[in-house]
């Protein structure tokens, strides 16, 4: 499979060559694919510019065109084409200002972060490994590209990508790298709070997470990042891959802080999935009938009730109650989602207005209180979902 992708990607990598440059695979899939981990996208390194790159293909994206990245498509699929370039002028230890556009390989390869990621491969499956990355590969070994101080101190975020990597690929970090790791994270207050999620998503995913959030503990570099500031992170305990969201609305729920998600610039929907998680971790362990377990399967996606579940040695560990096994598991929800005789309130067989009509009367705000009784009165079956049995249900029930 993921010699398949290389293959697929070769016509691409050899019309580049017709027109007298390189072109190289490099970084994760080379790094994947030396470890026999599946692939799940190609970089393309190359000596051609971006005009150049444009000119040799018909189908281009300019997505990064000033940073040297054009996105070819190629066979329906989208390939990142990126000029061979060094860097320079790093200011506040955040990404270069500049990047200079280069004809040689080997300027491309210094500028990467670890040795792992630093590997070149051309058509043949032939590696350009100039600074051991198969040797790291092998140890299992995270270290940088040329002095680790001097690369954190260029870009900090090397610093969490490089736990990152231990989390995901369940490497440990080179003695030098992590001292050079403890000296430099303050210096990820610089960060943009985007790039930092970015790779905190991947880290927390990882299964080795449990190793590398402790470093990330250890390193105290939750004090330099926004939001996680305002948290007691040592009381926090992960010992499994676990959501970004799951894990935020964790540490929410543990400590009850108020620190605003907006802080964190993720988008409304990351935001809401971590509102529902909240919910439901409060609400789990208080289900202790059939009732209002029907309820719960009722108002939430089934999905997520799962993931909150499949979470419970967490949850323990963190001091957080936990939901009934017997009452709540997988099979339990299962058939309670099975047996629903509605999946949301549109498909009740009354609106408001039918039931305004039928009490002539007018509308207030215990309207809402009444379809919502409804609404729990038909899936927990003690009426049927007839606008007859509604009706009449209203009839014995509301008074105003
Ligand atoms: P993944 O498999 O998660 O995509 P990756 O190694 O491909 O991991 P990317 O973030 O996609 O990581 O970056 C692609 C390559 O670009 C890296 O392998 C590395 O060579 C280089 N790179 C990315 N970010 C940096 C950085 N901050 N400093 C130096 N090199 C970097
Ligand atoms: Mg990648």
């Amino acid at each position: 499979m993921s010699y398949n992708l290389f293959e697929r990607a070769k016509p691409i990598l050899n019309e580049i060559q017709q027109y007298g440059f390189e072109a190289y695979f490099v970084g994760g899939s080379v790094r994947d694919y030396l470890m026999n981990r599946a692939i799940h996208d190609i970089d393309i390194t190359t000596s051609a510019t971006p005009d150049e790159i444009e000119s040799i293909f018909d189908k281009t994206i300019p997505v990064g065109k000033q940073h040297g990245t054009i996105n070819v498509v190629f066979n329906h699929e989208n390939y990142e084409i990126t000029t061979f370039r060094a860097e320079d002028d790093y200011i506040d230890h955040r990404r270069p200002s500049e990047v200079y556009f280069v004809r040689d390989l080997y300027q491309d390869i210094q500028r990467r972060d670890f040795t792992i990621n630093a590997i070149a491969m051309d058509i043949n499956y032939k590696t350009y490994d100039y600074f051991d990355g198969e040797k790291d590969i092998r140890n299992k070994c995270i270290r940088t590209v040329g002095n680790a101080q001097a690369r954190f101190e260029e870009d900090a975020l090397r610093i969490i990508r490089g736990l990152r990597f231990q989390s995901q690929l369940d490497f440990q970090i080179h003695n030098e790298t992590f001292k050079a790791m403890k000296s430099q994270i303050s210096d990820i207050q610089y960060l943009s709070i985007e790039r930092i999620v970015v790779e905190l998503k991947k880290l927390m995913f990882g299964c080795n997470v449990a190793e590398s959030f402790n470093n990330m503990k250890e390193l105290g570099a939750f004090h330099f990042i926004p939001f996680f500031s305002a948290f007691e992170m040592s009381q926090i305990q992960i010992i499994e891959p676990i959501d970004f969201e799951l894990w935020i609305a964790i540490l929410l729920v543990q400590q009850r802080i108020d620190s605003s998600l907006n802080s964190l610039k993720i988008s409304n929907q990351e935001k809401s999935m971590i509102q529902t998680y909240m919910k439901l971790i409060e609400l789990l362990p208080r289900i202790h009938s059939k009732s209002t377990l029907i309820t719960l399967v009722y108002d939430f996606n089934i999905m997520d009730i799962e993931k909150v579940l499949a979470t419970s040695k967490t949850l323990e560990l963190n001091g957080i109650e936990i939901a009934h096994p017997l009452i709540i598991n997988e099979h339990s929800i299962k058939e309670v989602a099975k047996h629903l005789p509605i999946q949301q309130r549109k498909e009740l067989a009354v609106n408001g207005g039918d039931i305004l009509k039928h009490m002539n009367t007018q509308s207030g705000p215990w309207l809402k209180d009444v379809l919502r009784q409804i609404e729990i009165a038909i899936i927990t079956k003690k009426i049927k979902n007839t606008q007859d049995e509604i009706l009449k249900w209203v009839d014995a029930n509301v008074k105003i």
